[in-house]
């Protein structure tokens, strides 16, 4: 049984933290694509983490984790958080780790890049988290990129490097007048942090296949929402790989597998992180109200998000993107302080109004149209079950439901593991 887990929203839908819950019923949690521009928080009974690339099934001691071939991987980054996670009591061996041996290594010159292009870009900046992701991904599509496979051949890897470093200075040096980048650093980049990693690398998709024949549940961990999808989100505002559910099984690495159950992971409310148009943004005091209330700042980067209320168009939009057969509602406790609640419910466009999520450029012309709904004003984070939750809850839910033209399963009410309801 393959499920998918993925956002709905701009990300930061809270993908992590349902991943921990929902882990309990898998044997495989696998994260399909981006890099360590994820920030997934997770708080159990362990501890508190954030996860940038490790599944987060890795708090799991009886899941095996998997890095896709669709990730790019920074092998000092994930050599640091796999020390951070052990040194909290986390056991991570090659047991319960395996690495996409056609996963690709994200480079300290693509983190150069990154931040040479951000600077050079000053206030016209996409918002880039300054980790290499975007320049690593085209040199995936350029074929000039490393894979973790090739650490298994150190001798035929350092014959490549050579020609690699002649041509990515071709960029840094004539292009952005940066320093040149050297063999030398670069081998020693791969000995440090790509020796020791060594155990971890396999062809997953063996892997998968045989546990998927003997009827294990595996799981596919996105990183983002539908709307930073480089194909179907607020491009060029995206990320740079595919977050969409449909592209689970083949970053994962079994294109022969399809997905039998898409889970959404939506907002309550929304919120969005870095550049880019959101039409149902707030501004001022109302914003500052929600950020607050909502805790609303990057897990990566620990910059404040830009928030707004329940977006319709955008969230039904995204429901289609995930083909999301079941909705986790999150954050839904941080609604509490409120008498009235608003939903946009849809944008307006020279006088018109759209109900379908628009191309990225028009997208800059649209005004929010904001419906006001019943609020509950009193703490609903201790509620367990659907009896517990005030009249005016249940019906934001089902109204969102309709909206949405979605089901709504779980709905969050807390960041701790056990702070969820079922809504059977
Ligand atoms: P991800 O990138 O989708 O995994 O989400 P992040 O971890 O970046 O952001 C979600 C934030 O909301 C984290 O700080 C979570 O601890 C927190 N969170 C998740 N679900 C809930 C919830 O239902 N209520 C509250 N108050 N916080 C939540
Ligand atoms: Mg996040």
């Amino acid at each position: 049984m393959l499920t998918s887990i993925c956002g709905i929203n701009w990300g930061d839908e809270g993908k992590g933290r349902m991943v921990d819950l929902l882990s309990s019923d898998f044997d495989i949690v696998c994260r399909y694509q981006g890099g360590n521009n994820a920030g997934h928080t997770v708080i159990n009974e362990k501890g508190k983490f954030i996860l940038n690339l490790l599944p987060s099934g890795i708090l799991r001691e009886d899941v095996v984790n998997v890095m896709g071939n669709g990730m790019v991987i920074d092998i000092k980054h994930l050599s640091g958080e796999m020390e951070k996670l052990r040194s909290q009591g986390i056991k991570i061996t090659p047991e319960n780790l395996k690495i996409s041996d056609k996963a690709v290594i994200t480079m300290p010159y693509n983190v150069l890049q990154d931040c040479l292009e951000e600077d050079r870009l000053a206030g016209k900046k996409f918002g880039s988290t300054r980790r290499g992701i975007a320049p690593v991904y085209a040199d995936k599509f350029m074929k000039k990129a490393f894979r973790m496979g090739e650490l298994l051949n150190f001798d035929r890897l350092c014959k490549r490097i050579d020609d690699i470093v002649e041509w990515k200075n071709l960029s840094v040096v004539n292009g952005y007048n940066a320093a040149p980048v050297t063999t030398q650093e670069i081998v020693d980049y791969f000995k440090t942090y790509g020796e020791p990693l060594k155990d971890y690398i396999c062809d997953v998709g063996v892997y998968l296949n045989e546990q998927n024949k003997a009827g294990k549940k595996i799981m596919f961990e996105a990183q983002l929402g539908a709307l930073r999808d480089i194909d179907f989100g607020i491009y060029p505002y995206t990320s740079s790989s595919s977050t969409i559910a449909a592209y689970a099984p083949i970053g994962a690495g079994v294109p022969n597998l399809q997905i039998d159950n898409s889970i959404g992971i939506m907002r309550a409310y929304s919120s969005c992180v870095g550049e880019g148009p959101f039409t149902c943004e707030y501004f001022g005091e109302k914003a500052e109200k929600l950020r607050e209330a909502g805790g609303e700042y990057g897990a990566a980067t620990g910059r404040p998000r830009r928030v707004g209320p329940f977006d319709v168009p955008a969230s039904r939009y995204g429901i289609r993107c995930q083909g999301a057969n079941e909705i986790a509602l999150t954050k839904l406790d941080v609604l509490s302080g409120y008498e009235e609640l608003e939903v946009c419910v849809a944008y307006e466009l020279n006088g018109k109004e759209l109900t379908e999520f628009p191309f990225t450029d028009v997208l800059d012309d649209c005004k929010p149209v904001f419906k006001t709904v019943k609020g509950w004003n009193c703490d609903i984070s201790k509620c367990r079950k659907k009896e517990d939750l005030p009249q005016e809850a249940l019906d934001y839910i089902a109204y969102i439901e309709k909206a949405c033209d979605c089901y709504i399963k779980y709905v969050s009410v807390g960041a701790e593991r056990e702070a969820y309801i079922v809504m059977e």
